[in-house]
């Protein structure tokens, strides 16, 4: 940066309430008033109606909703995989119009090749990629070094497991150091003690790497035990009801942190929301 000749400039007529941290710069995701329609031959469809969201960088934001609100729909158009009939999708400032290659994808199911090593496995987005293979291979030792998978590099995904094969897919989704990584209910196959591990290793991954977060879940503990913000969402079509600051340190700790208030007051405001837009239905 240069300095100003005129030592008079002024700073911007910014008061101190106005400038949030997320104001210096463009969001990592910018949702901007957008809606969603499917036509089928039978009937329309309306999955999002108005949804905006502004997630800074580094940012850690849970999505919960009852099913069919269109929280994978808003994944996808994150990820430019859908086009909204309405409205802009922006990742650091620039307009979304089409397939994005730099961003990480969790999915429920690991969809692994089975023919494939879990090092391999991993490095297929390498691959896909044209990253420099010496890059892409020590990317790969640090993220299985980062994840716990040390010593079942060789391993075939028939031999992990379930939660295994979910690390394996999460190192995939980093390998190329994406600024932000989707999250589609990773965890919702995993049985309960596997999903604490993975929630306490996610938190430490996304503080360890600074990459922003969105998470899909079905878990009200999962997404505020994770997550700086939660967006609770309504019924079809899909709007936002409320975002929820969880006011918890970045670091968190299961049993530390599952007994502060500010986690039941979380959980407890989001239970109501969504009790109360399902006693609508
Ligand atoms: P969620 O992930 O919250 O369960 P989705 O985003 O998958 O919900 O879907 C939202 C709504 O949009 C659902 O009613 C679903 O049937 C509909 N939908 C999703 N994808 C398509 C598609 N490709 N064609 C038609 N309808 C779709
Ligand atoms: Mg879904």
């Amino acid at each position: 940066m240069t300095m100003a000749k005129d030592a008079t400039v002024r700073e911007p007529d910014v008061t101190i309430e106005d400038s949030r941290p997320e104001d210096r710069g463009p969001a990592a995701v910018g949702i901007e008033d957008v809606a969603v329609r499917f036509r089928t031959k039978n009937r329309d469809v309306t999955a999002l109606s108005e949804v905006s969201l502004d997630v800074a960088m580094g940012e850690f934001v849970a999505i919960v909703g009852p099913s069919g609100c269109g929280k994978s729909t808003l994944l996808k158009l994150v990820a430019g995989l859908l086009k909204p009939s309405a409205g802009a999708v922006r990742l650091g400032g620039e307009q979304v119009r089409g397939p994005r290659h730099d961003i990480g994808y969790v999915f429920q199911r690991a969809a692994l090749l089975e023919w494939r090593s879990a090092r391999r496995n991993i490095l297929l987005q390498a691959e896909m990629r044209r990253m420099p293979g010496d890059l892409a291979r020590r990317r790969a030792d640090e993220l299985i070094e980062m994840t716990g998978l040390g010593g079942f590099e060789d391993a075939y995904p028939h031999e992990l497991s379930g939660g295994m094969q979910q690390r394996v897919a999460l190192c995939r989704a980093l390998l190329h150091e994406p600024p932000v990584l989707l999250m589609d209910e990773p965890f919702g196959a995993l049985d309960a003690l596997t999903r604490e591990q993975m929630n306490m290793e996610l938190n430490r991954i996304w503080r360890e790497t600074g990459t922003t977060v969105l998470l899909v879940t079905h878990s009200i503990s999962e997404a505020c035990y994770l997550a700086d913000r939660v967006v609770v969402m309504s019924p079809r079509p899909g709007t936002i009801t409320e975002i929820i600051e969880v006011g918890l340190p970045a670091e968190r700790n299961y049993t530390e942190t599952m007994g502060r208030p500010e986690f039941h007051d979380a959980t407890t405001h989001i239970r109501e929301l969504l009790g109360a837009a399902s006693a609508q239905d």
